[in-house]
């Protein structure tokens, strides 16, 4: 990415965190998926299919119409793989038209230089990509040695950041890979991250030593914006729980391919109410909410989002928020009468 750019986005991003501290009443960060089809299948995987339909362009722009006028900073456009959609620039396109910040995730399968160069026009500005192993395995093709061609094109082309991703715990066969693919995403100019993931049948287990070594190895090596914000991760790692605000539904969407608002990928179904009748009384309960699920959540940019909100507004549990909306009715109901 070129110095100017990045100066500028690093600009724009100060002051969307500058208006997200003053406010907290509008989404920072958005993840809209337009496709929910994947070419790959890895095994811990449940946000894919092989089927489905691109979501059709122009209902993908009024999708992010409306996000931009819920006051939305950020648009990460995730999937499936988005990028098998035949009108992705369009979309990044209309993400930047609406004064948005532009993102995408992928598994880099499809990069090659001109699709790289066509996004650096259509104005892209992150992109992160998830690499799980070096050598491909039963359970993930997301690999260095396959995505290594890919890094390179990036690296030579690409006019926006890039984030690469790793991953450790759960089970990954080889902890020592994370390590690998961080030196190499550092060697080719990308900034890197760990992600501390649970055991396959959701516990949370601490990491092995060994784990943890790499694990701190990594983080020294990587991004390091994102080392200072991902705390939870030390938690993590321990195999403990952790203390925070989840603000899912408010100030971090999540909208499916269907344009329901979820409070997160791996939280889907709560609230599932159409984006376009997500009103400010949606995103004020959602925001209140307490998320049973926080303490041994491990979805970094949600826990990033938390942070801008952790010292203020106290949540509420969902059974404190239904009996605070019943005295609330029975009141309007007297109110009324009188
Ligand atoms: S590439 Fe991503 S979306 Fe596709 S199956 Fe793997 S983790 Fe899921
Ligand atoms: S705590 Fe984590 S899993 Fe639960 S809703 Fe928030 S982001 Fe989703």
């Amino acid at each position: 990415m070129r110095k100017t750019k990045f100066l500028k986005l690093k600009l724009r991003e100060a002051s969307f965190i500058a208006r997200a501290l003053v406010s907290s009443r509008h989404p920072v960060l958005a993840h809209l998926i337009p496709m929910r089809r994947c070419n790959l299948a890895c095994g811990y995987c449940n946000e894919y299919d092989h089927s489905s339909q691109p979501v059709p362009l122009n209902v993908v722009k009024n999708r992010i119409d409306k996000l931009a006028q819920l006051g939305t900073s950020i648009v990460t456009i995730s999937g499936g793989e988005p990028m098998m959609h035949p009108q992705l620039d369009e979309i990044v396109q209309h993400i930047r038209l609406r004064g948005m910040i532009a993102g995408l995730i992928s598994n880099g399968y499809y990069f090659t230089p001109d699709r790289i160069k066509r996004l650096n026009k259509a104005g892209l500005e992150y992109l992160q990509i998830s690499i799980d192993n070096v050598e491909p395995d039963e359970v993930s093709r997301k690999s260095l040695r396959v995505l290594d061609k890919k890094l390179r094109y990036l690296s030579d082309y690409a006019d926006f950041h890039v984030n690469i991703n790793s991953v450790i715990g759960g089970g990954i066969k080889n902890p020592e890979d994370a390590l690998a693919v961080a030196r190499r995403a550092v060697e080719l100019g990308f900034s890197a991250t760990v992600g501390v993931i649970h055991d396959h049948d959701g516990t949370l287990k601490p990491l092995s030593e060994r784990e943890k070594s790499i694990f701190q190895e990594v983080k020294k090596l990587g991004n390091k914006d994102h080392a200072r914000l991902n705390w939870f991760q030390d938690s993590i790692a321990e195999g403990k729980p952790y203390k925070w605000r989840c603000r899912a539904g408010a100030r971090y969407l999540y909208v499916c391919e269907d344009g329901l608002v979820h409070w997160c990928s791996q939280q889907r179904g709560y609230p599932g109410i159409p984006l376009e009748q997500y009103t400010m009384e949606d995103f004020d309960r959602e925001y209140k909410t307490e998320k049973w699920c926080a303490p041994t959540c491990t979805l970094q940019c949600v826990h990033q989002v938390g942070i801008l909100d952790n010292w203020r507004d106290p949540q509420k549990t969902p059974a404190e928020m239904a009996q605070e909306r019943k005295s609330k009715e029975a009141l309007n109901g007297i109110l009324r009468t009188d």
